[in-house]
């Protein structure tokens, strides 16, 4: 994959979508950012896209297309999709336009359960997983803030395809994207959802930061019979889940240098009153459980609970 001939979409250019549009365009390559909200197209277009990166102020144009007028003439080599989980199907539909047989489609979003619905438009051999810990935030329409550094593990989906993979990552590091290829990446997407799977959505219901959760009683306990779950099911999948060490890792989020962190289904559901991505966090446990005959309790009530808080606030 050389970075010039690389044609790329970004399908989903919020925060983390922005992010990897400036980074790939930075490095040289050809990136297009596509996306559903008509105001964050509009801003790009007239203004590009306007970064504050690692506290510079910087604006990249980039070419965007509003993913309802997809123009179907134009394929891509490469489509990163970086919705939030419930706009992934939607969004794969809108797109399909623009992937020929030879696109590959790397998916980094957070959550569970996202090949299901990548194998419905795209054949298995073009599809890649994998798992970011990069970050980002919007601002306002066209505007994003992007601080500190990060990495990406991903896999290929298809058997016989890690050279794909491989050379995958290479591409995005040549962006400075700090990506490599992982032999095992649902064992880092388990992991990842074990944190989101607790802090996210705990400190929601809770109404508190991740430090003020952890200094409760009852903290300890909440987050082991989580992870506990998360573990059964994953091992059903034959990913065996190191339970001590998630637990450790997932409290690792009470160290003083983050604990005072609103996690991302905070800001969206208590701060601006948007919908979360539950359904594909403890709620793909839930489902998971239900169809392996593997009891998962408290992610099935967090599920509904926090379908309740969406309800309650009105959230879109
Ligand atoms: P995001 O909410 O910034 O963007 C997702 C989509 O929602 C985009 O299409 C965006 O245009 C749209 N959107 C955002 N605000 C909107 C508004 N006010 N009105 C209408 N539409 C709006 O999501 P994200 O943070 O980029 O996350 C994408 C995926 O990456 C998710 O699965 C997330 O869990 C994961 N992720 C996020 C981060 C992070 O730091 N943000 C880090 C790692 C992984």
């Amino acid at each position: 994959m050389g970075v010039l001939k690389v044609k790329v979409a970004i399908a989903g250019a919020g925060a983390m979508g922005s992010r990897f549009g400036l980074m790939l365009s930075q490095g040289g390559v050809d990136v297009t950012l596509i996306d559903g909200w008509k105001e964050h197209i509009n801003a790009i277009r007239e203004n590009g896209l306007q970064a504050n990166y690692n506290g510079k102020d910087v604006t990249v144009k980039l070419p965007v297309m509003l993913q309802a007028e997809v123009d179907c003439a134009e394929k891509f080599d490469l489509v990163i999709v970086f919705t939030k989980s419930m706009q992934l199907a939607q969004m794969l539909h809108d797109i399909q336009g623009v992937l020929g047989e030879q696109t590959k489609v790397l998916c980094l979003l957070n959550g569970l359960g996202h090949v299901e619905t990548l194998e419905k438009y795209v054949q298995r051999d073009n599809i890649f997983l994998g798992n970011t810990m990069w970050t980002a935030g919007l601002t306002g329409p066209g505007k994003v803030k992007l601080f500190g550094s990060g990495s990406v593990e991903l896999e290929n989906v298809g058997d016989g395809k890690q050279d794909d993979a491989k050379q995958l990552a290479e591409f995005l590091s040549a962006s400075g994207l700090n990506a490599s290829y992982s032999d095992n990446i649902l064992y880092s997407i388990y992991r990842k959802a074990c944190v989101n799977g607790t802090m996210n959505c705990l400190t929601t219901l809770l109404d508190c930061n991740m430090g003020q959760f952890g200094a409760t009683s009852t903290a300890h306990q909440i987050v082991v019979t989580i992870v506990k779950e998360f573990a059964a099911v994953a091992k059903v999948e034959k990913i065996d889940l190191d339970v001590d060490e998630l637990i450790a890792h997932v409290e690792s989020c009470y160290d003083p240098s983050i604990s005072g962190h609103y996690p991302s289904m905070y800001q969206d559901l208590i701060q601006n009153k948007r919908k979360t991505e539950i359904d594909y966090i403890n709620g793909a446990i839930s489902r998971k459980g239900r169809k392996y005959g593997v009891p998962t309790p408290y992610c099935d009530l967090i599920t509904e609970m926090i379908h309740a808080k969406e309800e309650l606030l009105g959230a879109k």
